[in-house]
């Protein structure tokens, strides 16, 4: 683990380049990164995570111009969504060019692409000229990381490099929408809620449907398992924190819980026996950028039980609300 530096940036292009793995920070979390054109440095992404070899990957480019190599015929449409959204935590699903791996689309005829938007990725990005293949750096199974040192726990000796660039601004994953079929007369696919609102999206991209209810085969990412912690979670409303932790207190469980995302300041511990109060602050995107540390420190703890405040389903809090339930899905 180096921190983020000229040196560092160089040395990790270096590595890139000669095919090895650098995880690495995003504004999103942090990404496990290979070059994108090389099967078998992308082979050792799938290797290092444990990650099932259908679940493709997102290649990261320094800009629009970048994605004109990697994709075949994209719609208007993308070049006009990432002048608004680039660089930033929108993710686009277009047709695949032939100098894509299949490895990295597994074997869909189609590639995600996006423009990161954190300095250090950047950097990177330019220092080593190529695309890179980014999922989230952590082992297959395990919440995705905020802080280097979630990395680190995961993935320590199974990697070349990691690049420490502080907590991530976002602390959830980027939105993931599928522009494929638009010339053919489909509609634009919400495939993951992320960072970017869909509320944000619509507003710029008109008939933007669910993609999980109408075609769960174009997003692979929603057949795996998510995480899930160890403790049963439950989702519960701000106000019936206390009072559901007390009870469960009561019949001597521990407790974790995951306070916030309503009001700009969470509610305050209330100091109950056996109950391990996690509050954050700064409202929903307070929630999100918390959220997944959360969950690895109550785990840590080995909690029997979690509860998590139930985040309202605007903005940024319908993509809490899918990580909070695929998380209570165990
Ligand atoms: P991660 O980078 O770990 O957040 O995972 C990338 C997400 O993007 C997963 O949910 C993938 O299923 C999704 N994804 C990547 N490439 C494609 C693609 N070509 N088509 C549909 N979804 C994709
Ligand atoms: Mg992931």
């Amino acid at each position: 683990m180096r921190p983020a530096g000229p040196d560092t940036i160089a040395h990790a292009a270096a590595i890139l380049r000669g095919g090895g793995l650098v995880a690495l920070p995003t504004e999103t979390v942090y990404g496990l990164a290979a070059n994108g054109l090389d099967p078998r440095a992308v082979a050792g992404i799938f290797a290092a995570k444990g990650r099932p070899a259908d679940n493709p990957l997102i290649l990261h480019v320094p800009d629009y111009a970048a994605v004109a190599g990697i994709v075949d015929a994209p719609p208007a449409i993308a070049g006009r969504l990432a002048e608004i959204f680039w660089p930033g935590p929108l993710t686009l699903v277009l047709r695949r060019s032939a100098k894509v791996p299949e490895i990295v689309s597994a074997g869909l005829e189609t590639v995600a692409v996006r423009v990161p938007d954190h300095p250090v990725a950047r950097a990177i990005l330019r220092a080593c000229g190529r695309p890179l293949a980014a999922p989230s750096a952590n082992r297959s199974g395990r919440p995705s990381p905020t802080r280097a040192e979630h990395v680190l726990a995961d993935l320590d000796g199974r990697i070349d490099l990691i690049v420490d660039g502080g907590p991530t601004a976002h602390g959830i994953e980027s939105t993931v929408v599928d522009l494929s079929e638009l010339d053919r007369g489909g509609p634009p696919l919400l495939l993951r809620q992320g960072a970017i609102a869909r509320e944000a999206l619509s507003a710029h991209l008109p008939g933007l449907v669910d993609g999980a209810a109408i075609a769960p085969e174009r997003s692979p990412g929603l057949r795996h398992r998510h995480y899930a912690p160890r403790a049963r979670l439950e989702i519960v409303d701000n106000g019936a924190l206390a009072e559901r932790a007390r009870a469960l207190a009561g019949e001597g469980r521990t407790v974790g819980v995951l306070a916030g995302g309503v009001d700009d300041e969470a509610p305050r511990d209330p100091e109950i026996a056996g109950v391990r109060w996690l509050a954050f602050d700064g409202g929903l995107e307070g929630y999100a950028r918390g959220l997944f540390a959360g969950l690895r420190t109550l785990d840590a703890l080995a909690v029997e039980r979690i509860l998590a405040a139930a985040p309202p389903e605007i903005g940024i809090g319908r993509a809490l609300a899918d990580r909070l339930r695929r998380a209570a899905a165990g």
